[in-house]
């Protein structure tokens, strides 16, 4: 190989590098918020990128995790909320009718105005 094929190479490295970086870097996980309400009250926003276990009241418990938040536990009757896959997207929620708890996720600065309502 001749030299400059190696600058090209440690080009496309450092290119690659820079891209994989951006990548990890990219939002959506960052700045993304579980909001916690109960009876339309806000009851507590919890960051998304951290590990957390959140026990809601004595009904529920939240958990966050790998950017993720899932209902682990409830003692609703009906336990929906607990079979609620985990939510990480903005504009999803889990909700427990029975507690009146509403878990939405809020990423960052848009679309916050597009509380749920129900
Ligand atoms: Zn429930």
């Amino acid at each position: 190989m001749k030299k400059n094929d190696w600058i090209l190479i440690a080009a496309v490295l450092v290119v690659a590098g820079i891209f994989f970086g951006m990548h990890l870097l990219t939002p959506g996980v960052k700045g993304g918020v579980a909001e916690v309400t109960i009876d339309g009250v806000l009851y507590g926003t919890y960051a998304l990128d951290e590990n957390q276990t959140v026990t809601i009241r004595d009904t529920n418990r939240l958990e966050i995790g790998e950017g993720k938040a899932k209902m682990v536990w409830a003692d609703c009757p009906d336990q929906i909320c607990v079979n609620q896959k985990a939510i990480s997207k903005e504009g999803e929620s889990i909700i427990c009718l029975p507690n009146k708890i509403v878990v939405s996720i809020v990423g960052g600065d848009k679309k916050t105005m597009d509380a749920v309502t129900y």
